[in-house]
């Protein structure tokens, strides 16, 4: 990975390079600093930096052999230690090693991710992943040996802080007696969980905030994003990467929901047996899981709570904008006390269906039976 390929950073960038030509770079660094800001891709880029054959002033070339290697994450001097566990649960032992496979593919996928996302990854989102002691006897194995082709050797710890005590022990001795050639790069959103012993014989890199500016410039460019789309998702992400994205994609799903919402309403409104019918064939699909349905569903109760709110709350208390405002307009008077209370009866029932697995067909068709009876409980005309 080279530095360009970061987003922003451009201080801290310059910074890690005039360190290295300058020769001062210290044996052990601890880079601090929210996942989503780029604490890994500075680590990598920097690594890179540091092997390549011919870097300039501003970045590694990209185009020698070592820049070569290490943008594959092969080069053989470069070791890596992050958190993993195994999938089922067995006392099987497992390290770093084990899961190099998908710490590249997860890399080359996208190198901003956190450890929520990490550990979905290697499937054990409902466990904790952790550096253990065997890893770490690893790592001294690795780095012992004289290094393969650079001057340097490089070791990245990733989730540092998620090192369980034998293992931070282990690593603190390889910090006390560093070797010449041995660059140790750790990296945490979490330092205060790091020992402080180990803390204390680290030069510590602050990773800042990516500026707001920055990201809304690299959301444009990355994901074709409108202007003004691209602004608002900036400025509620906070300098994260990571969470930036996670926005972008809430927001994508809130679209599509809005869309599957507003023909169900119509199409219960209008009692048309066969638009409902269609419409629960599209949300019964495979692209939608049980997952999906569920979030729908929530995103329904928050649509009839608006509903009613705007009927009883007054205009204060409205707060959609656009084209939900529009529909929320013509739809909310039909959402009256009459009803409301039956609705969101529905809605939970539904859900608590879902999730033990009814059959989704079955439970959306249902629903959408009772809410064409609910909906024309006024006889008021609902304009689509
Ligand atoms: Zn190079």
């Amino acid at each position: 990975m080279q530095f360009k390929e970061l987003v922003g950073q451009s201080v801290l960038k310059e910074n890690l390079i005039r360190i290295v030509r300058e020769n001062r770079l210290s044996h052990a660094l601890l880079f601090q600093g929210e996942y989503g800001y780029g604490s890994l891709g500075l680590a990598l880029a920097l690594s890179q930096y540091i092997f390549c054959q011919s870097p300039n002033e501003n970045d590694a070339c990209g185009t020698c052999a070592s820049c070569i290697k290490t943008q594959k994450l092969a080069h053989p001097d470069l070791h890596f230690a992050f958190p993993v566990n195994s999938a089922d649960g067995s006392s099987t032992k497992v390290g770093s090693d084990d899961f190099l496979v998908q710490w590249r593919e997860q890399i080359q996928e996208n190198v901003y991710f956190d450890l929520k996302q990490w550990n979905e990854k290697i499937g054990i989102e409902k466990k904790q992943s952790l550096i253990k002691v065997d890893d770490s006897k690893a790592i001294m194995k690795k780095l012992s040996l004289k290094s393969f082709e650079a001057k340097h050797k490089v070791l990245i710890i990733w989730a540092a802080d998620k090192m369980n005590g034998e293992a931070a022990n282990r690593l603190l001795k390889l910090i006390e007696e560093p070797s010449e050639d041995t660059l140790i790069i750790l990296i945490s959103d979490n330092e205060e969980q790091i020992l402080q012993t180990i803390r204390s014989r680290t030069q510590v890199v602050r990773v800042p905030p990516i500026q707001e500016g920055i990201i809304e410039a690299a959301l444009e460019a990355r994901f074709d994003l409108a202007e003004e789309r691209a602004t608002q998702i900036a400025r509620q992400a906070e300098g994260n990467m990571i969470r930036a994205e996670r926005l972008l994609n809430r927001q994508e799903e809130d679209d599509l929901f809005f869309n599957l919402f507003t023909e169900w309403m119509r199409a219960c409104y209008e009692a048309n047996v066969e638009r409902m019918y269609k419409w629960v064939e599209e949300i019964s699909s495979a692209s939608y899981g049980r997952e999906k349905q569920k979030r729908f569903l929530v995103y329904v109760l928050d649509q009839m709570r608006e509903g009613i709110l705007r009927n009883y709350g007054g205009d204060q208390l409205q707060h959609y904008f656009g084209k939900e405002d529009q529909f929320m307009k013509k739809f909310s008077p039909f959402i009256i006390a009459e009803n409301i209370l039956e609705i969101n009866e529905l809605i939970n029932e539904a859900h608590y269906h879902i999730e033990r697995n009814a059959y989704a067909k079955i439970v959306f068709m249902d629903m959408s039976m009772q809410f064409a009876n609910l909906l024309r409980a006024k006889n008021r005309k609902f304009v689509s």
